[in-house]
């Protein structure tokens, strides 16, 4: 018998853009103009989560430490956020983490609207945003693309209702659903140790409904949840689907990223979370998870995949466009190179969290070199880079890994 009772969830929105651009800024504004009157004085420490509501509708916001966390998170398998907003400042345009939060954007597949903001100012210039934008094949729904630009001010709140409207045209689109009745399943977005408390997790539910009382198992570690304070610090004996709040009661603190799930018993709980430490441990002592062109060479002369995923870095734009032209050219008719992310500059930890995010992801460096940090990192995650300093010889290696003769 199916007694599944699924509802319409309410969409989780993940806020990217350059330093200084007004991320902060937004979700502030966001939050303390939707908020209840009178709650609105008592929302003072940063939390990294909330939801408010339009039109009695829900929306769930979280603020991730930047985007390398957020590709970070879906790399563990953590596919929390539905919609990403990316934050363009008016007057600045797009700048290089632009880039960056374009491609993990990108990657991720969430619906993508862009909030131009510091509209107030004088200097603010919304065609140039379209128009650099459109370059980066972020083109507009007025210019002809799919892509919303909405004017934004978190100064002075102009176009934030045209935002939360956008999110929610969105969010029906993408029909989330979810059933309140099912096991909680919840994804951890911050986790720390507090003085006298203990190990605390913010959580957002993904599926049923989070009670205080619930065995629970958070990747290696387990409890039963002790209390709950909601995104405006009370206490609650529940969290629904799609909200947000802190948890009590874990043996110890979670990974961010890591699912947090109820299970029937406590001794079900302890089982789960002390086998999975072991393979834990057991993993770490033979670490293999390393992909080189030369296996995914093989997989493609075994059919197993059809695309190659690469990173490009180079030292300068012409090197990077040349080098991105005759790779889209070199595609046989089955197999083709899938670009995540190109850019001028050195190979930095950002490429290579977006490198674990995307599975057999390569990293392509033209006359530029991952600083040594960067390299023992890669080596430790597994991440092949490969550099170059004749772009022929890059070329040519993408070339016979396609046709699967590098095995
Ligand atoms: P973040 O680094 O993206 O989180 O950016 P912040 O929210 O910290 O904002 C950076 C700076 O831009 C701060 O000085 C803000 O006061 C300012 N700022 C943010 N949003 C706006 C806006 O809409 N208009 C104006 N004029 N300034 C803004
Ligand atoms: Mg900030």
């Amino acid at each position: 018998v199916d007694d599944s009772n699924f509802v319409t969830r309410p969409p989780v929105v993940t806020i990217m853009g350059h330093v200084d651009h007004g991320k902060t800024s937004l979700l502030d504004k966001i939050r303390s103009s939707k908020v209840a009157k009178g709650e609105a004085g008592g929302i003072t420490q940063h939390i990294s989560a909330y939801t408010i509501e339009q039109n009695n509708q829900k929306i769930t916001f979280v603020d991730t430490p930047g985007h390398a966390a957020f590709s970070a998170m879906r790399a563990r398998g953590a596919d929390v956020t539905d919609i990403v907003i990316i934050v363009v400042a008016a007057d600045d345009g797009v700048m290089p983490q632009t880039e960056e939060v374009i491609s993990h954007a990108k990657a991720s597949g969430c619906p993508i609207i862009v909030a131009v903001n510091k509209m107030d100012k004088e200097t603010a210039n919304m065609d140039m945003v379209k128009a650099q934008m459109a370059e980066k094949e972020m083109t507009p729904v007025d210019w002809g693309g799919d892509i919303e630009f909405i004017g934004v001010s978190a100064h002075t709140g102009q176009g934030i209702d045209d935002l939360l409207e956008n999110i929610l045209l969105q969010a029906e689109i993408l029909e989330l659903q979810a059933d309140p009745d099912a096991k909680a399943k919840a994804t951890v977005v911050e986790s720390l140790l507090e003085k006298g408390r203990g190990p605390v997790a913010t959580v957002i539910v993904q599926n049923g409904t989070l009670r205080v009382g619930d065995n629970i198992v958070c990747d290696t570690t387990y409890g039963r949840v002790k209390a709950i304070t909601n995104d405006m610090g009370k206490p609650v004996k529940e969290l629904g689907l799609s909200e947000t709040g802190n948890v009590l009661g874990l043996n110890d603190v979670p990974v961010a990223g890591s699912f947090m799930v109820a299970q029937n018993s406590d001794k079900e709980a302890r089982e789960i979370a002390t086998t999975r430490a072991e393979h834990a441990r057991a993993k770490e002592l033979s670490k293999s998870t390393k992909v080189s062109l030369e296996e995914m060479s093989g997989l493609i002369a075994e059919g197993k995949i059809k695309q190659l995923p690469v990173i490009i870095k180079t030292d300068v734009g012409g090197s990077l466009e040349a080098i991105k032209g005759s790779l889209e050219k070199i595609q046989n008719e089955e197999v083709k190179v899938k670009v995540i992310h190109a850019g001028v500059g050195g190979i930095t930890e950002s490429d290579l969290i977006l490198a674990s995010a995307s599975e057999g992801c390569i990293i392509l460096g033209f006359n530029v070199r991952p600083t040594g940090s960067v390299k023992q990192k890669a080596k430790a995650d597994g991440i092949q880079i490969n550099t170059y300093s004749i772009i022929y010889d890059l070329i040519d290696d993408i070339k016979d890994a396609l046709s699967g003769m590098m095995t």
